[in-house]
């Protein structure tokens, strides 16, 4: 894969670093990922040092750098981790989210059963379809009838606060309201499909006679819990309580329009982020789970980055790693890196007997760059030793 890659970016830098950067991580790492939770889950030395050798050459590619640049200088510069970190990330994750095996607490706390799991298969016979009366996309406003019973459904996420509410309004009474307090990691369209969820099963337990309307100012909330085809657990359920009480209505309102029903819920949402009960029937969102794994993998990233013996140069004007890739190109690399085309490295490396440079100085990446006679019109202003690193 190596050599084809090569191949198809030529031999002169023909696509762009960051073209060859996404080739990496969309197509090799895909590749090298494959079936990683069955043997990457606890990688051991020699699988680190052999998955380390499998990635260095696509990060010389990348970077262009030479061949001696050290490999965890490699890494940083492109925001590329440890290959067997990157593995073992991607095991961790299929472990706990697909396979539901519980991962050691000192990666989480996080149990398989606290995650959302997208549903599978059919969730109610093809033949099976809400009446068409039952959604509406039009503003709801108009349609708000005095002898209906019309119920506002809300979900908020401020300040690391989730609420999901609902406030039941009948005859100009307000006769009922329901809110709750969801995890902090929950999103905000969680918190709009809770609300909903818990609305259509109040409306389900009423009389039979009346018409229930549910005014929800979420579109993509009443889309998935509309749609027969929906992955969300929580918008099946929805679905399926619709089924069976066609009397059930739900239709969408615009929000801060001034709606009375609408901004009652959208406050009552609000104070549920502080101050409601705690809900805990809403699992947590799988960007969850990926987010932390992902900071486990940084942290052990930047101890091994901050505590290696190699790559110091770089590691002086980049101390902290990162996934994004940096800025630096080819040239970049060789300057900051010093392994490039310079006495003090090829003699360094044994293909010279001197790192002096014909003027006399020493022919360091620097002398070039700020004090060599012969590199006069390319000079930058020489800094005190104590700003050499700024
Ligand atoms: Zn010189």
């Amino acid at each position: 894969m190596q050599q084809n890659l090569k191949r198809i970016a030529g031999g002169n830098w023909v696509i762009s670093q960051i073209h060859r950067w996404t080739l990496y991580k969309t197509v090799i790492e895909r590749m090298l990922a494959h079936g990683s939770s069955a043997w990457c889950l606890n990688p051991t030395f020699k699988m680190k040092r052999k998955l380390s050798s499998i990635q260095r050459p696509f990060l010389l590619h990348i970077s262009g750098a030479y061949r001696t640049t050290p490999t965890a200088a490699l890494q940083t510069i492109l925001g590329i981790p440890p290959l067997h970190m990157q593995l073992q990330f991607e095991a961790r994750f299929t472990s706990i989210y697909r396979l539901r095996i519980p991962l050691p607490p000192f990666i989480t706390d996080t149990q398989p059963h606290d995650l959302e799991m997208k549903a599978t298969g059919w969730s109610t016979h093809p033949s099976e379809y809400l009446k068409p009366n039952q959604i509406s996309f039009e503003d709801g406003e108009a349609y708000i009838a005095r002898e209906d019973i019309n119920i506002f459904t809300d979900g908020s996420k401020i300040d690391h606060g989730v609420g999901a509410t609902f406030c039941v309004l009948t005859n100009d009474i307000w006769a009922y309201q329901w809110s709750a307090k969801l995890n902090d990691n929950n999103t905000v369209f969680q918190a709009e499909l809770t609300a909903l969820h818990e609305a259509v099963i109040y409306a389900s337990h009423l009389p039979n006679h009346n018409t229930s309307k549910i005014h929800i100012d979420n579109r993509a909330s009443i889309m998935e819990s509309s749609n027969s085809k929906s992955t969300n657990e929580t918008a099946r359920k929805i679905f399926k309580i619709l089924l069976s009480n066609p009397r059930i209505k739900v239709s969408w309102v615009k929000a801060h329009a001034g709606n009375i029903g609408n901004e009652r819920a959208d406050q009552l949402a609000k104070d549920a982020t502080q101050h409601g009960q705690p809900y805990s029937h809403t699992k947590l969102p799988k960007p969850h789970i990926k987010g932390l794994l992902r900071k486990r993998m940084l942290e052990e990233w930047q101890t091994s980055w901050k505590n290696g013996d190699t790559g110091i140069k770089i590691y002086t004007i980049m101390p902290s790693v990162s996934l994004r890739p940096t800025n630096l190109i080819r040239e970049d690399v060789i300057f900051f890196s010093q392994h490039g085309p310079f006495p003090s490295y090829l003699k360094r490396f044994h293909m010279s007997d001197s790192d002096y440079c014909s003027c006399g100085g020493i022919g360091t990446a620097l002398h070039y760059a700020t004090e060599c006679i012969y590199t006069v019109s390319w000079h930058m202003r020489k800094t005190a030793p104590n700003f050499e690193q700024e």
